[in-house]
């Protein structure tokens, strides 16, 4: 056999498997995502191989989610489910379950150190704490490596034939997120360390806050589901004055309105919109989780440099 005959003859090879690889994507991997930063993390790695249904949409609040009976649907035709877990939202296994789903949960956030809180603000201020696990762990991008490579196995075991595709697809974003890394601490280095201060409506960005250094004041706690009381609220706007903070930030899946009636008491204005705990709309400022990032973290770097002191 001649070397021209083997290239012709590897080129058949990998055409057939081109041809093959057409008629899988006609029939992807139903993967059903918890909610929309999951969402787009799947269809990263997940590519043209799988077909991702987001039960939580753009600019919803997950916290307080009240499934619908195409969700309960659309789980049991999944192969995958994944949602983030530390009890961020509980009511995805239970649908699963009520629903009859016989397939696989992933929990996006196995191997994440939890960041543990006292949660006071929970119970109107009333001075009885108990730990509370914080769920927002997306918030700190070294933590969606592990996400990524916890869906990335999940896809592998669930669609072995594509293992190659989502370990290549996984290794590549691991890249996007690590350089995302450095210029968010290139952002916040910027500015001096005692402006690094921000208000936003609840408590979202523990992970994000340890890791750049930042200092987040919420009237409300780690969920959304309880309103604060008028003894947080006076504590906050106090607390906004005598620090001079500036940047305040309303959420995009949750009410504007008590931060408005914040800032306006403390006299300061409502700095700009931050992504948190959903992405936006597609062909918003925030409509992938890195977009998502580097929109807070444009935004956030922006608004503290007005920080009086
Ligand atoms: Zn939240």
């Amino acid at each position: 056999m001649n070397h021209l005959f083997r290239k012709l003859l590897a080129a058949g090879i990998a055409s057939a498997t081109l041809l093959s690889g057409v008629s899988f994507a006609a029939d992807k991997l139903p993967v059903v995502a918890s909610f929309s930063i999951l969402g787009d993390l799947v269809r990263v790695v997940g590519g043209e191989r799988v077909s991702v249904t987001t039960l939580v949409g753009a600019d919803e609040d997950a916290h307080v989610f009240e499934p619908r009976p195409a969700d309960a649907r659309a789980i049991v035709q999944s192969r995958l489910l994944v949602v983030n877990g530390l009890g961020f939202e509980p009511w995805a296994q239970k649908l699963a379950k009520s629903a009859g789903y016989q397939g696989v949960t992933v929990v996006a956030s196995q191997g994440v150190k939890a960041r543990v809180m006292n949660e006071e603000k929970s119970h109107g201020g009333t001075g009885h704490a108990h730990e509370e696990t914080d769920p927002h762990a997306w918030q700190n991008p070294v933590n969606v490596i592990d996400y990524v490579r916890n869906i990335s196995a999940a896809l592998s075991q669930a669609d072995p034939a594509g293992s190659p595709v989502y370990q290549a697809n996984t290794d590549a974003y691991v890249k996007e997120l690590q350089a995302f890394d450095v210029w968010a601490g290139a952002q916040f280095a910027a500015v001096p360390a005692k402006r690094r201060k921000v208000i936003t409506s609840h408590d979202a960005f523990g992970y994000f806050a340890a890791h750049y250094g930042i200092r987040f004041l919420a009237p409300q706690g780690v969920s959304t589901d309880a309103e604060p009381s008028a003894k947080n609220v006076a504590q906050l706007i106090r607390q906004i004055q005598r620090e001079k903070i500036s940047a305040v930030f309303v959420e995009n899946m949750s009410n504007p309105k008590l931060l408005a009636q914040i800032s306006q008491d403390a006299g300061v204005t409502v700095g700009g919109t931050l992504y948190v705990d959903a992405l936006s709309a597609t062909g918003g400022p925030a409509d992938s989780y890195l977009k998502l990032m580097r929109h807070n973290v444009t935004q956030l770097a922006a608004g503290m440099k007005l920080n009086v002191n």
